[in-house]
């Protein structure tokens, strides 16, 4: 059998695989797991809000009264090296019977069409709603490579690159099946 991938070319872009802190990354946009009343809170959302600064949270304020499960947002990047961040909101895990797995699949696939909006040719995002959120990742991988696939091959979009971002080597491994898999 071949061995997992980290990197898959898709139509004329790349998906990539990284373990690495997000916020640290020099790309046009990174992807926030953020929570539908967008007030900051841990893990991801934690780090951005750290590592960006203020800004962030007052354009959030300025701008959007919270954000529906499934759905997504745009700021600024704050002082991060990224350009923007797009907050994208997972569902909680319940049981996999609340409509888990369409909300994650609408959350990825909103995060990315906001980048293709705004033109965007490097993204970054995490493993949206399988920290504090509890959604199994065996589960969520498959989800979010294919909604990257799909965003990739989208006629006439301006993605090139989507990087999963990701903060263990097991975390990295799930991944690269799912990778490898699609
Ligand atoms: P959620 O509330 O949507 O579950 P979390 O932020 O709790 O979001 O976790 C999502 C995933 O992101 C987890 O796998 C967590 O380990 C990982 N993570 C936490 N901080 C970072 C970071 N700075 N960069 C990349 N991934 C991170």
């Amino acid at each position: 059998m071949a061995p997992d991938a980290h990197e898959r070319a898709f139509g004329t872009g790349t998906i990539s695989l990284l373990r690495a802190d997000i916020t640290t990354l020099d790309v046009d946009a990174i992807v926030n797991a953020a929570n539908s009343s967008l007030a900051g809170g841990g893990g991801v959302d934690g780090a951005v809000h750290r590592a960006g600064g203020a800004q962030i949270m007052r354009e959030l304020r300025e701008r959007y009264d919270g954000c529906p499960t499934g759905s997504a947002v745009i700021t600024g990047a704050g002082s991060m090296s990224a350009r923007h961040v797009i907050h994208a909101v997972g569902p909680r895990w319940r049981d996999g019977r609340h409509g888990e797995r369409d909300l994650l699949r609408s959350a990825y696939r909103t995060a990315f069409a906001i980048a293709a909006e705004h033109g965007l040719t490097t993204v970054a995002a995490p493993s949206i709603s399988t920290g504090i959120y509890g959604f199994p990742i065996t589960h969520a991988a498959p989800i979010a490579v294919d909604e990257a696939r799909t965003a990739l091959v989208a006629p006439a979009t301006s993605l090139r690159a989507i990087t999963f971002a990701l903060f263990s080597s097991g975390d990295l491994a799930v991944f690269s099946e799912a990778l490898s898999s699609l």
